[in-house]
C-alpha cells in the first residue's frame, strides 16, 4: 500500500512510499483508513523542527477516522465493522507519576502515532485496542476525524482551565482549534470573543456563525479599547491563546483581568519575548496544554454526536492523499480551515 513517509531525520525528506500491509499484533486492532486530517505538528515533522521523539521512516499521520477490519489475538471488545477513532499516544510507561495519575500525555516514555509509529497517511493502521473509541452513530467519517484535536481541546477546556458559564472569554486564534475551542465554551454557556488579523476575515465570520458572541480583526480595531468597553475596563475572564504568536499571548495577558486564567494551546517560537510585568501585577493563572487523555476523547465524541460542537465547515479542504504536497503548502499558507484527506486509492 502507499503511505506518506518521512523517511529521513532533516527537514523535508517525506514522499509517497510503498509499505508493507500491517497486523495486528496480540492486544491490536487493524483499521482502514477512512479520513485524515492534517495537524498543525505534521508541518513541524517535516520541517524537523518538534520536540516529541520521530522515528523515520514513519508514516506521517494521526487525526483520523475508520473502520475496524481486523481484531489482533485476544481482543474481544470490538468487532470488524466498527467505526472508530483511536488516541493517538500508542504507548506511554504506565508507571511514572504521570501515568500513574492519567496524564499520560505528560508520560516522558509516550511514544506517538505517526512520528514514532507507523501513523494513518495510508490505508491502513494498526493501534492498541485499548486506545480505540467508537464513533457515535450520527457522528460523520470527516466530523469523527476532528476527534483528536478536539479532545485536546477539551483538555485545556476542561482540564486546565476554570471557566463559569457567567465569563466572558476570549479565544485568541479563529483556526480550527480557536474554532473548536470556542464551541467548546459555548456549550455550557460562557460568552465568547474570537480575535484574528486581516487573513482571518472568513475564519472570523464563521466563527459569528458557530456562536462567537463578539470577533475582533485586531488590524482593524484595538483589542485593549474594545475589551475594556465590553467589560468596564475589568478585562475578560479567561484567554485560550490558540494562535501561538507572541502578539496573541502577549496582548491576551493585557487584556486578562487580574487573577484570570489564561491557558496556552497554540504551538509558536519555542521562546519568544514575553509579558511578564503582567505575572507581578495582576497573579493571573496561567497554564500550557499538551495533547489530552482518555477521558477527553469520551467528552469530545459526546459533544460532537450531541451537536454541541460542528465541524463540518471547519473542514472546509478535501484532498486525495496524492495531492499531500498541495494540501501541506496551502495549510502553511492558511489557504483553508482543516484539511482533510483520502486514502490512496487500492486496485
Ligand atoms: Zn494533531
Ligand atoms: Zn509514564
Amino acid at each position: 500500500m502507499k503511505a506518506i513517509v518521512k523517511y529521513a531525520p532533516e527537514p523535508g525528506n517525506m514522499e509517497i512510499r510503498e509499505v508493507p500491509e500491517p497486523k495486528p499484533a496480540p492486544g491490536q486492532v487493524k483499521i482502514k483508513v477512512v479520513a485524515a486530517g492534517i495537524c498543525g505538528s505534521d508541518l513541524h515533522i517535516y520541517d524537523s523542527d518538534i520536540a516529541i521523539p520521530v522515528r523515520p521512516p514513519v508514516t506521517v499521520g494521526h487525526e483520523f477516522s475508520g473502520v475496524i477490519v481486523e481484531l489482533g489475538e485476544g481482543v474481544t471488545e470490538f468487532k470488524v465493522g466498527d467505526r472508530v477513532v483511536s488516541e493517538t499516544a500508542f504507548s506511554y510507561c504506565g508507571k511514572c507519576e504521570n501515568c500513574r495519575e492519567g496524564w499520560y500525555n505528560l508520560c516522558p516514555e509516550r511514544k506517538t502515532l505517526g512520528y514514532w509509529y507507523n501513523g494513518i497517511f495510508t490505508n491502513y493502521t494498526v493501534v492498541p485496542a485499548g486506545r480505540v473509541h467508537l464513533i457515535p452513530d450520527n457522528v460523520d467519517d470527516i466530523s469523527a476525524a476532528l476527534t483528536e484535536p478536539l479532545a485536546c481541546v477539551c483538555h485545556a477546556v476542561f482540564d486546565l482551565s476554570v471557566i463559569l458559564p457567567t465569563d466572558l472569554v476570549l479565544v485568541s486564534g479563529p483556526g480550527p482549534i480557536g474554532l473548536m475551542t470556542m464551541q467548546v465554551i459555548r456549550s455550557f454557556g460562557a460568552r465568547v470573543i474570537v480575535s484574528g488579523t486581516d487573513v482571518d476575515e472568513e475564519r472570523l465570520a464563521l466563527a459569528r456563525r458557530l456562536g462567537a458572541e463578539y470577533t475582533i480583526n485586531v488590524q482593524k480595531e484595538s483589542l485593549a479599547d474594545r475589551i475594556n468597553e465590553l467589560t468596564a475596563g475589568k478585562g475578560v475572564d479567561v484567554v485560550m491563546e490558540c494562535s501561538g504568536s507572541a502578539h496573541g499571548m502577549n496582548s491576551g495577558l493585557k487584556v486578562l483581568k487580574k487573577r484570570g486564567y489564561f491557558t496556552q494551546l497554540g504551538m509558536g517560537k519555542p521562546v519568544i519575548e514575553f509579558y511578564v510585568e503582567a505575572l507581578n501585577y495582576k497573579e493571573p493563572h496561567i497554564s500550557g496544554s499538551l495533547g489530552s487523555r482518555k477521558a477527553n476523547w469520551e467528552q469530545a465524541l459526546h459533544l460532537l454526536s450531541r451537536g454541541k460542537v460542528l465541524v463540518d465547515e471547519i473542514a472546509n479542504v478535501r484532498l486525495p492523499m496524492d495531492e499531500w504536497k498541495t494540501a501541506f503548502d496551502r495549510f502553511r499558507r492558511k489557504d483553508g480551515g482543516k484539511f482533510i484527506l483520502f486514502p490512496f486509492k487500492q486496485d
